[in-house]
């Protein structure tokens, strides 16, 4: 390669260009980005709700040392812990022997919901030779996407007695799935005239579960009846039984590379597993541990982060004036001495679709880890706002780092937006940053993200903790 000229250098200096990081990495690099996009199917395949999330974050967490925790045990320095928040949301703490009262703690705040179709509380139903379960969409879809691919049924049921049961039904190949109809196109006049929105009505989202009679039966709803038989005779589970249950119908895919070249993967959930897996790798390989860490994997994002699972939640300040207390220092200091990364993902520019963004300030996809100083919608409303002084410290790591990154909002002015539990930590007054993967085809059943995107995202966030 030939020298640089000092104008170029200068230019260099001067302009902010976003790089591709396939381009501008090294061959190690890309070999590791490579790498480590294997270790992240492997966690979008085994974890597609929250619950699976959580569960094989312990089993990583305990494999790495840690140890539960419950609000009111003491920490000391050197401690690892984890909170199970209920099986639906996870705080790993890693203390360090740093001064609580300037240090602070150092969050990374991802979540481990995505979007889905949830079971109604009577949810089995026979009409016209099938059975069905009707649902209520969770968080944001675009309902026609979820009809007609195969679906796998996860999730927990409090059975009568107490006694819990986990389903997960369509991920095995000998498994039988689930699918949701649509109409044929030579009946779909009428339907293809209406707006996208109201094609599949939610009321329509009916997951085909069944078509077999009971054999040698005089009574009416064969078909139900056979249903909850078999329910019964597998799970020693009763209609009943679907009150006190979780269960969700989710893509049955698994998470493949995407293209020739490998540089993408397909998958279900990457909003937001693509920032969990890099927070709990950044965390279970972090080799100095003087710095205080609480990594939150947070439910409930989806719908509004609600509820005793979701960052709105008050355990997340139970847990901060526990850290607190047990050294002995004033919880609003530490609050305040404290920073958070807000780690979710954002729109990847799509040149399909090139009119709702604004391609200067969207995140370019392979381009590097994206900080959104904002989100919200409608003159930014509704969103933490990032100081200057707390992103001109996030980008002086990153460069001391070399942390190939970029910054982005969520779309043209206008043309929607979004929130993330980012405001929810800031309200703690905790300064707080959005950063994360971007992703193509966002909330749909199968979404897209680069590998490299997802390697600096977890650099960043090592970086952040170092
Ligand atoms: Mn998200
Ligand atoms: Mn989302």
């Amino acid at each position: 390669m030939e020298e640089k000229t000092k104008e170029q250098l200068l230019d260099e200096k001067l302009q902010f260009t976003k790089k591709n990081v396939y381009e501008e990495a090294a061959p190690e690099k890309c070999a590791a980005i490579l790498t480590y996009a294997e270790g992240y199917k492997a966690f979008l395949d085994a974890a597609k709700t929250e619950r699976e999330a959580v569960a094989f974050a312990v089993d990583m967490a305990e494999k790495a040392g840690y140890t539960p925790y419950r609000i009111g045990d003491v920490l000391k320095a050197g401690d690892k812990r984890y909170l199970n928040n209920r099986g639906r949301s996870l705080f790993l703490i890693r203390m360090g022997s740093a001064p609580l009262e300037t240090d602070g703690v150092r969050i990374i705040a991802a979540h481990v919901d995505s979007p889905r179709l949830d079971l109604k509380q009577i949810p089995l139903y026979e009409d016209s030779g099938f059975a069905f379960l009707k649902t209520h969409y969770y968080g944001g879809i675009k309902k026609y996407q979820w009809t007609t691919i195969p679906l796998a049924l996860h999730g927990t049921v409090v059975r009568a007695d107490g006694t819990m049961l986990e389903l997960k039904i369509g991920e095995c190949e000998s498994d039988p799935v689930f699918y949701v109809n649509d109409l044929l196109p030579h009946l779909g006049q009428e339907q293809a005239k209406k707006p996208l929105g109201e094609a599949i009505p939610g009321e329509a989202l009916n997951i085909l579960v069944g078509g077999l009679p009971l054999a040698n039966d005089d009574g009416g709803e064969r078909i139900k009846r056979g249903i909850l038989r078999h329910l019964y005779e597998n799970y020693g589970m009763t209609e009943e039984d679907f009150i006190s249950a979780e269960l969700c119908a989710v893509p049955a895919y698994r998470a493949r590379d995407i293209g020739f070249d490998r540089a993408l993967i397909g998958g279900y959930g990457h909003d937001d597993r693509v920032c969990a897996y890099p927070a709990l790798t950044a965390l279970f390989d972090s080799k100095n541990d003087n710095r205080t860490v609480l990594i939150v994997l947070a439910d409930k994002e989806e719908v509004g982060s609600d509820g005793v699972s979701g960052m709105q939640c008050d355990i997340i300040r139970d847990l901060l004036d526990a850290i607190a207390d047990s050294a002995g220092v004033n919880p609003a200091v530490v609050r305040a001495a404290s920073m958070c990364l807000s780690a979710d993902v954002n729109a990847a520019y799509d040149p399909n679709f090139a009119d709702v963004y604004e391609r200067r300030n969207s995140a370019m996809i392979s381009c590097g880890t994206t900080l959104s100083k904002y989100t919200g919608a409608r003159g930014k409303s509704s969103t933490n706002d990032a100081s200057a002084e707390y992103v001109g410290y996030i980008r002086r790591l990153f460069a001391e780092e070399g942390v190939i990154w970029q910054t982005a909002e969520l779309g043209r002015v206008d043309a929607g937006g979004g929130g993330t539990v980012a405001k929810y930590i800031a309200k703690l007054n905790i300064d707080t940053v959005d950063i994360g993967v971007p992703v193509i085809s966002m909330h749909a059943p199968y979404e897209v993200i680069s590998k490299a995107d997802l390697y600096t995202t977890y650099e960043a966030f090592a970086a952040f903790i170092k």
